[in-house]
């Protein structure tokens, strides 16, 4: 799988740092020496790499790791930012001409993946309801005619070809003219690809570039190539002026280099992501669903924004203390249930940490949001006075509470046991702890 090396390293850096109640800035050095090295063995440019180790450190350090509970989550969402905007930040979209056609120019090198890609393209075009017209601009090449004629074919788009010995600048001219004849909306010209760049070609694809002034010219780029796809798009870009790149074969075992470093050296968006030599629909490429798959989280990442909206560090610590001297009363009961219920419901919580629906009976743990809420209207029935001092609470009173929260005397009953329960463990269990200790005595 593509990115696999990569993606388990980082994985296993942040796995050491996850689990941390505290971060020290030693931790987050270490952690960032391993990216570091992460990201140069996945053939990242060094350039970026620095670059990047150096705005995730600025930020980390930048945020109160100190007082957060999560600290190794936070370093993770920063990571996980970066690596989004590494790759473009959002979705960049394939453009659309003000007047009909949308010219389309492909440009790369030999082998790159431009006659499959341009299938997969007009596929993806056709299926929303598009009426591409693919152009056989490959006159060198032995059989790319014949390919694309198969390709189109396979995909039910029509192909554009004036055979082999008329120049593809006149084919490229030719080929918008006949999709404006006939009323097609975008033109994907296929280009000539050498194995190494060179002059001639250069002068080519320029004069196509000047002759069909395309609305996009896509540089497609096989992804398996590393860091040496990063100079031939540079040096395509620095001649063609290119609009987005398409990132081929990512169904190999590709390190990742081109994809994390394309956009930042060159400036030029990846919009596109190509797997498989199937004549496929080409997938629109999402910078933040690349990145959380780099890093293998899912929607870890979801729940880190939730945990981090909706808990209160300083509330945290002054409900810890309370509970350690037995000072736990119904409001802060409300407080606690109210903390936890601000992240959603419950359930999916549960189904956003990773790991948990694969461990032995987790599955089955059902949570009962409902329950949760008859509770929250019990103690919310209760006067001040009741919640700070439940002893209080006798028949009269606690009918009243049933009868507000629309509950019945016996649940209101169990909830104070319940409750009761809790406050005597508390107190035995801080009875157990010298002043100042964290953990029972002699344990
Ligand atoms: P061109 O010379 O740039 O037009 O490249 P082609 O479209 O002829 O592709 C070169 C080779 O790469 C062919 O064997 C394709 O089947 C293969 N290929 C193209 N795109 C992909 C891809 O996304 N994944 C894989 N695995 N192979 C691809």
């Amino acid at each position: 799988m593509a990115f696999e090396g990569l993606s388990s390293r980082l994985q296993n850096v942040f796995g050491k740092l996850r689990g941390k109640g505290k971060v020290t800035e030693e931790d987050l050095n270490d952690a960032m020496r391993e990216v570091r090295l992460a990201l140069l063995e996945a053939d990242v440019n060094f350039k970026v790499v620095k670059e990047f180790i150096a705005k995730v450190k600025e930020k980390a350090l930048g945020q109160e790791l100190q007082k957060s509970f999560t600290p190794g989550m936070i370093i993770i969402d920063i990571v996980n930012k970066e690596l989004t905007e590494l790759m473009g930040g959002t979705q960049s979209k394939l453009a659309k001409a003000a007047k009909s056609p949308t010219v389309i120019m492909m440009a790369g090198l030999q082998g790159a993946g431009k006659t499959t890609t341009s299938g997969k393209l007009a596929l993806m075009l056709k299926k929303s309801n598009h009426k591409p017209l693919l152009v056989a601009g490959d006159i060198y090449r032995p059989a790319a005619i014949k390919q694309l004629e198969v390709v189109g074919s396979g995909v039910g788009v029509p192909v554009f070809t004036l055979g082999d010995q008329t120049s593809p600048v006149e084919i490229a001219r030719q080929g918008v003219q006949h999709a404006k004849d006939n009323g097609l909306d975008y033109v994907i010209i296929d280009t000539a690809g050498r194995l190494h760049i060179d002059e001639a070609l250069m002068d080519e694809l320029k004069q196509i570039h000047e002759v069909t002034k395309p609305d996009e010219v896509l540089f497609v780029v096989d992804a398996m190539t590393g860091q040496e796809a990063v100079n031939v798009a540079q040096s395509f870009h620095d001649q063609l002026a290119l609009t987005g790149v398409v990132l081929t074969k990512l169904d190999g075992d590709t390190r990742g280099g081109a994809a994390l470093s394309i956009k930042a050296v060159t400036g030029c968006p990846i919009k596109f992501a190509a797997t498989g030599e199937k004549i496929e629909p080409l997938e629109p490429f999402h910078p933040e669903r690349m990145a959380s798959r780099i890093l293998g989280m899912g929607d870890m990442l979801s729940l880190i924004e939730k945990a981090q909206a909706g808990i209160d560090a300083d509330k945290a610590a002054e409900m810890e203390r309370k509970m350690r001297t037995a000072e736990f009363t119904f409001e802060d009961f409300l407080d606690q249930m109210e903390q936890v219920r601000k992240m959603g419901p419950l359930d999916q919580i549960m189904d956003m940490l990773p790991g948990m629906n694969k461990m032995k009976g987790m599955k089955d743990m059902k949570v009962d949001d409902k329950q949760v809420g008859r509770v929250e209207a019990i103690v919310k029935s209760m006067t001040t006075e009741e919640k700070r001092k439940p002893e209080v609470l006798n028949h009269s009173r606690r009918k009243r509470i049933a009868a507000g929260s629309g509950t019945s005397v016996a649940e209101v009953n169990r909830l104070i046991k319940q409750f009761d329960d809790m406050r005597k463990m508390m107190k035995q269990f801080s009875s157990m702890m010298g002043p100042g200790s964290k953990g029972p005595k002699g344990a």
